[in-house]
C-alpha cells in the first residue's frame, strides 16, 4: 500500500488549483502530484477524471503546470510572457479533445476523449489558464506575499485585495509570525545569544 502523500490544495480556479500541485516553490518545495496515481485523483476531484496515467503523461502535466505559473506569474508582474511557456500552453490547449456537455441541471461538465484522456485533460486546464491569462475572467492575478511560497493566485475578492494564494496556509503562517513578532517586541529585546547582528531582515 502506499504510503501518505501530501494533501491537495484545491482552489475554485482550475488552473491556479493545479499550479497549486506544487507548493512552497521559493521554499522547501512540495511535489502534491509526485506520482502519475496522484495526478489520477488530483483530475478526479478536479471533475476531469481519467482512467490511467503514464509517468510520460505525469512529465507533460508538469511542465504545463510550470508553464502556467511562469506565465501567470509574468502576467501578475505585468511583465512579457515567457515563450516557451506560452507554447507549452498552446500546444496543450490544441491537442486536448475535451467537450463540453451541459448537464440537465444546468451544469457544465467535462467529456473527455476515450483514448490519452490525460493530454484531454491538460487541454482543459491549459484553456481555463489561457482565459485567466489574457484577463477574460473578473478577477485580477496575484503573488503570494509568502516569501517561501510567491504562488501566482486569481484573486476575485469583491477589494481585489487579497494577498494570500491560501488563507489556511500561508495567509495562516503570516498571521502566526505576525502575532510571535510582536509577542518578542513586547518582551524586549532580551541579552540574546550573542551570535552577531541578528537573524537578518523580516522579509
Ligand atoms: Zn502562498
Amino acid at each position: 500500500m502506499p504510503t501518505s502523500f501530501p494533501d491537495f490544495r484545491l482552489g475554485r480556479v482550475l488552473a491556479t488549483s493545479f499550479t497549486a500541485t506544487l507548493t512552497e516553490r521559493q521554499g522547501d518545495a512540495v511535489e502534491r502530484i509526485p506520482t502519475p496515481g496522484r495526478l489520477v485523483d488530483w483530475l478526479a476531484v478536479s471533475g476531469l477524471a481519467v482512467e490511467s496515467c503514464t509517468p510520460g503523461q505525469l512529465d507533460r502535466a508538469r511542465e504545463l503546470r510550470e508553464s502556467i505559473h511562469a506565465a501567470a506569474t509574468a502576467a501578475a508582474r505585468r511583465d512579457p510572457l515567457p515563450e516557451p511557456a506560452v507554447r507549452v500552453i498552446n500546444d496543450c490547449s490544441t491537442q486536448g479533445r475535451a467537450a463540453a456537455v451541459l448537464t440537465a441541471e444546468g451544469a457544465r461538465h467535462w467529456r473527455l476523449g476515450s483514448t490519452s484522456a490525460v493530454a484531454d485533460a491538460l487541454g482543459v486546464i491549459a484553456a481555463d489558464a489561457i482565459s485567466i491569462v489574457a484577463g477574460e475572467r473578473d478577477g485580477r492575478l496575484a503573488l503570494c506575499a509568502s516569501p517561501t511560497c510567491r504562488a501566482a493566485f486569481f484573486d476575485t475578492s469583491r477589494s481585489r485585495t487579497r494577498r494570500w494564494c491560501d488563507m489556511n496556509t500561508c495567509g495562516n503562517r503570516e498571521k502566526k509570525a505576525r502575532f510571535r513578532a510582536a509577542a518578542h517586541d513586547r518582551s524586549g529585546p532580551g541579552p540574546g545569544p550573542g551570535r552577531g547582528p541578528g537573524p537578518g531582515p523580516a522579509t
